[in-house]
């Protein structure tokens, strides 16, 4: 299993500022690459995509999409399809991300729908997870984590093969974009429940990836990957900036 290095731009730069960062950072990777064992996904506004797969199209970074509608077309005004997206270069999807639980409003009905459609047209699935400080102080955080992944994947009928392209981001929310990272304790705590988790709901989704995301920066990615089932790393803030991104991908 690849450890997995993603970048989630959220809603920022432009196509201009997303064309200089693939700039500069195809310039860093001509120095080392992407380190063996290693992959590379970027995240970026929708309307990016398209300057970014023709930018980095002889790199190995992979490109995803934020969000997307669970329809093939139609009326769904503002929204964007998985064709769309697909034609644009988006190979992954993220899914369940705390921005759009919490600030959009988007239930356990919309991920579990957006997922099997998602899973239905073969593109590869980061399904985040994660706990409020409240959900945490409460001692829910198996209860939050198992409600959130069980709905999730429920109806998807995953073999083998598929294993390449889903992956679990366990992101707490009281860690994301706040500066506040969770200890190594309560990261191998969650990223272990989490493999729980998904080993009780089938045995063969034990080994899929755990991604850890909550204010990763080069200063403690090193750290934060040598933690037990941590599988990769999904970084906001810090992905913004090719310089920073790419030490955290040599990490
Ligand atoms: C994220 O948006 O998934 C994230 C982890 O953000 P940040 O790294 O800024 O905390």
């Amino acid at each position: 299993m690849n450890t997995i290095i993603a970048a989630n731009w959220k809603m920022n730069k432009t196509t201009a500022e997303a064309k200089a960062f693939a700039e500069t950072f195809t310039g860093l990777l001509a120095k080392k690459g992407v380190p063996g064992g290693r992959s590379c996904m970027i995240f970026p506004s929708a309307l990016s995509l398209d300057v970014l797969n023709s930018a980095l199209a002889a790199s190995p970074v992979v490109l995803g999409a934020q969000n997307f509608y669970p329809a093939e077309s139609g009326a769904f005004t503002g929204e964007l399809s998985l064709a769309q997206l697909s034609d644009v270069g988006a190979k992954w999807v993220l899914i369940g991300h705390s921005e759009r639980r919490h600030i959009l409003n988007e239930d356990f009905d919309c991920v579990a729908r957006k997922t099997a459609f998602a899973f239905e047209k073969g593109l590869g699935i980061m399904l985040c997870v994660g706990e409020t400080l409240a959900e945490r102080e409460a001692g829910s955080l198996r209860t939050v984590l198992t409600g959130q992944i069980e709905t999730a994947l429920r109806g998807l009928s995953v073999g083998a093969s598929d294993h390449a392209r889903l992956a679990v981001a366990y992101e707490p929310v009281w860690a994301i974009g706040t500066g506040k990272v969770a200890t190594e304790k309560e990261i191998a705590e969650a990223h272990g429940m989490v493999k729980e988790i998904l080993a009780s709901f089938s045995p063969s989704l034990d080994d899929l990836p755990v991604l850890y995301g909550g204010s990763v920066k080069p200063a403690n990615a090193t750290g934060i990957l040598a933690i037990p089932n941590v599988n990769g790393l999904l970084i906001g803030g810090a992905s913004l900036a090719a310089d920073s991104f790419y030490q955290i991908l040599q990490a």
